[in-house]
């Protein structure tokens, strides 16, 4: 017996237990899962002593603009935020230029992607008014993940899908066997308060918003609930922002409607206040809300009520936001998250909010079953080396010169993480230590889902 790589004197973390071992690693796949006591040959040991090991984190929403505005964000610097940040496979929303509608802008944007990223990825497909006839080969002839549409205007380059291309989409979705990602906001909802807001003449950061009540994405998803139910399609609600939502969501499953929810850190990190501080580098969609939703939200996060995180990575210029400083309807949607996206939940298992089985379901395991990634999300024999080694001990402030994504900006830059991942291994190549990348770009693979 012999292995290429050994890592040893770790804890492993799996989606329901932890147990020290030795991992054995063979041409990029687990091959070797040794009781701690027991060490074979190989190539390299990697002595990981004191820290845990946990299945390499999978980040179902990111936006890196890439064909596109790729000064916003591209896939190199934003795979490299994944590398540093302990994410070992993302998944590319499709709202770039142009966007994924059909197979031709699929392979538009799969050719850009060769040999330029850090870690493995996968990308989501999107549907709108005008592409429904396009659906059916988009999924059926690609390993897309899922089919993203929109209810409400929420990109200013996609449009949104009204009641009857959401039925019909969903039809389709089911027949298929597929999944959709819907982001759930009630449209008119949205345009009323914006009315409201522009008529008062008011441009301050709490105008935004106040424009995305709560009871506006609530609605929706209890919409697209009843529709996911009479058509039996499969869906994925991502960046739900409120424990409204989130308890109709998991009533739904209860009565066993395929859906499942994404949350992300802004939704737990921040509330609607801190608007006022930081203005137009909070602005995104859907918002932050109340002190008392944040703290409901972190309850129902503990009760398994969140199936994955995701970081809704989702970077501008500085100089985009700098501009709507005085008037927030003049920024863009988006704020960046990828680096700390493990770090602030490691942080709430020190604290005793959550445990690392928690974290593991919701950043790795979950998103595996979901988004059928084949060999991703478990630290078991045969199963791809996605490993991430995590500090439990490690406390450290998130500044300016821990960004790797393109723009060296975040809302997170002087908060304190107790718990940080330190190595990130992408099928077995260490591609990030200590927050430096180790490696140079080129090492990503493309993973089609399992059919
Ligand atoms: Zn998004």
């Amino acid at each position: 017996m012999k292995a290429d790589k050994l890592i040893i004197g770790g804890t492993v973390v799996s989606k329901d237990s932890t147990y020290k071992a030795n991992i054995g690693i063979t041409d990029g796949k687990i091959s070797h899962i040794l009781a701690p006591d027991v060490k074979i040959d190989a190539d390299e040991v990697v002595d990981v002593a004191g820290k845990y090991v946990i299945p390499g984190g999978i980040d179902a929403h990111v936006h890196f603009e890439d064909p596109g505005h790729t000064e916003r964000e591209d896939f190199t610097h934003g795979t490299a935020a994944c590398a540093v940040g302990g994410i070992t496979t993302c998944i590319l929303m499709p709202i770039h230029d142009p966007i994924i509608l059909n197979l031709d802008t699929l392979k538009t944007s799969m050719d850009c992607y060769v040999n330029r990223g850090y870690v493995d990825y996968a990308i989501h497909g999107g549907l709108d008014a005008s592409s429904l006839k396009d659906t059916r080969d988009l999924w059926e002839k690609s390993g897309i993940a899922t089919v993203k549409v929109f209810m409400c205007q929420s990109s200013p380059n996609m449009g949104f899908v009204d009641d009857a291309t959401l039925y019909e989409g969903l039809k389709l979705i089911a027949d298929m066997n597929a999944i959709m990602t819907v982001h759930a906001e009630n449209d008119s909802i949205i345009k009323l308060f914006e009315k409201k807001a522009h008529d008062a003449g008011r441009t301050d950061a709490m105008s935004y918003n106040e424009s995305r009540p709560a009871f506006g994405e609530v609605e929706a998803v209890r919409r697209c609930i009843y529709f996911a139910k009479i058509t039996g399609a499969t869906v994925v609600f991502p960046h739900i922002s409120t424990a409204d939502a989130l308890i109709e969501i998991h009533k739904a499953k209860e009565e066993g409607i395929k859906v499942y929810a994404e949350s992300c850190g802004q939704y737990f990190n921040f509330v609607a206040d801190d608007m006022k501080k930081y203005g137009p580098f909070l602005k995104f969609a859907p918002v932050m809300h109340e002190e008392d939703n944040k703290e409901r939200m972190w309850d129902l996060l503990a009760k398994g009520y969140v199936d994955t995180i995701g970081s809704d990575h989702s970077p501008y210029l500085k100089e985009d936001k700098e501009k709507a400083i005085d008037d927030i309807w003049k920024s863009p949607n988006g704020i960046p998250g990828i680096e700390v996206e493990l770090a602030w939940l490691l942080d709430a298992v020190n604290s005793g909010k959550l445990t690392l089985e928690n974290v593991v379901r919701m950043t790795s395991y979950n998103q595996s079953q979901i988004y059928h990634l084949p060999g991703k999300g478990q630290i078991q024999v045969g199963y791809d080396a996605d490993i991430v080694v995590v500090d439990m001990n490690l406390e450290k402030e998130f500044s300016e010169k821990d960004i790797k994504a393109k723009n060296k900006w975040s809302p997170y830059i002087g908060r304190k993480f107790k718990g940080w991942p330190v190595m990130t291994f992408v099928r077995g190549t260490l591609v990030a230590k200590d927050g430096n990348l180790m490696i140079n770009e080129g090492h990503s693979k493309y993973i089609s889902r399992a059919k």
